[in-house]
């Protein structure tokens, strides 16, 4: 099921079970406004690229549009419409004052040299400047973009309107980033973990993890997991996957990664099929790349017992009605990668503020957010009789729909 049908099917889900009018329903699906526009550049060689840019900003009844800007060769307006409302209702399960975004360039990244990433990213700016904006819509990185990307927006949009560190967020500390952004979202996806576990009993240490992804997300998930005692005994990147039942040496599989840019040959584990990583025996499995991986072919053969949503979107509706049958628990992606976003609004109050957090500060609070957004989200499990994707929805949808009746709708 593609992205947007598998979002928009969760919501209309959680509208009927918040009795909520077909409207107001209606009025919350459709999107604020749809970008679409052509970025050409020279390539370095000389010869004419063009790439095609979207941002689509979903809603902004409770604040400033927020999110990630994608750069990906399957970036296409379905995927960043569906990415741009989890990120509406990502923001409200947060309760952050922020409305929800997301953009992306249909691209390779890794096929593009540091210039020519650079010449994209300004070529975008210039066409989305006067449509963003510190109190209207404030990007971020997200796949296939980072620090460096949300610099070059940063000057770019600076040109036109003065400097303004505050619009975007997951900058480099040095141009008024946070510390403690980088590694956030996995911060994030350890303490939902956490928090999770708590109910049945159980702490980190000691469960087997498996983890699909080693970007941003997934290998900060994977050092803070290992840091808290948890095993990760397998991994996968594009470049493959691998195992090791004892547990994979983290920190080493970094240093490994960052110089051979990928995980692939790794010493300390032993390669496997990467498409049977998600079926591997574990307790607690990460999905945290791309969207869509669990779907109704695999489903069936998980066995993990939690299934923690780091990635956007990766499990398609008919996948969870399988796994709720065979007793898996889902933490879904609106919550468990909610840290990424929060600790962008912690950089952006301090932008604002001029005043800077240290990092005990920002993953303290952050430690907060996402044990209120846990215990917001079960309220609403125990008030709609759900699953904590519903939870989560329900939570969200409803925020969002209280703050859409009470601005109103007159002219
Ligand atoms: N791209 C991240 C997400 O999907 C972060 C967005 C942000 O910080 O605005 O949540």
């Amino acid at each position: 099921m593609n992205a947007l049908a598998a979002t928009s099917r969760n919501f209309k889900q959680a509208a009927k079970l918040l009795g909520l009018d077909s409207k107001l329903e209606k009025s919350l699906l459709i999107p604020f406004r749809e970008i679409k526009v052509e970025c050409t550049i020279p390539k370095d060689d000389g010869t004419l690229a063009s790439y095609v840019g979207f941002r689509v900003q979903h809603d902004n009844a409770r604040g400033p549009m927020k999110g990630g800007i994608r750069y990906h060769h399957e970036v296409d307006p379905d995927e960043v419409n569906a990415l741009a409302q989890l990120m509406t209702w990502k923001t409200a399960v947060a309760n952050i004052p922020y409305g929800g975004a997301k953009g992306g360039i249909g691209c390779s990244p890794g096929d593009l040299s540091i210039s020519e990433l650079e010449r994209l990213t300004r070529v975008f700016t210039q066409k989305i400047h006067d449509l963003i904006g510190i109190h209207t819509d404030v990007p971020a990185p997200d796949m296939g973009t980072n620090a460096q990307t949300m610099a070059w927006m940063l000057d770019e949009y600076s040109k036109f309107h003065g400097y303004s560190p505050a619009v975007v967020t997951g900058k480099p500390v040095d141009l008024g980033g946070s510390l403690g952004r980088d590694a956030a979202t996995g911060r994030g996806v350890l303490f939902a973990t956490e928090a999770l576990l708590a109910e049945h009993g159980k702490g980190i240490a000691g469960q087997r993890f498996v983890i699909q992804g080693f970007g941003n997300v997934g290998s900060w998930a994977a050092q803070l997991i290992t840091e808290a005692g948890g095993k990760v005994i397998a991994i996968s990147d594009v470049t493959g996957a691998i195992k090791n039942s004892n547990g994979l040496d983290i920190p080493e599989l970094v240093k490994h990664s960052a110089e051979k840019r990928g995980i692939k040959g790794f010493a300390g584990g032993d390669a496997v099929d990467p498409s049977s990583l998600l079926i591997e025996d574990c307790d607690v499995l990460v999905p945290a790349a791309l969207g869509g991986v669990i779907n109704k072919d695999n489903a069936n053969d998980i066995k993990a017992k939690y299934i923690i949503e780091a990635a956007n979107h990766p499990t398609d509706p008919e996948a969870d009605e399988i796994l709720a049958k065979k007793g898996v628990l889902i933490l879904p992606d609106i919550l468990a990668n909610s840290g990424g976003v929060t600790v962008s609004y912690f950089e952006w109050v301090q932008n604002i503020q001029g005043f800077m957090w240290d990092e005990e500060k920002v993953n303290r609070e952050l430690r907060t957010y996402i044990a209120r957004a846990f215990r917001d989200t079960k309220d609403m499990c125990r008030a709609h009789h759900c699953d904590l994707r519903m939870g989560a929805f329900t939570l969200g949808v409803n925020r969002v729909a209280r703050a859409t009746v009470l601005r109103g709708w007159e002219a």
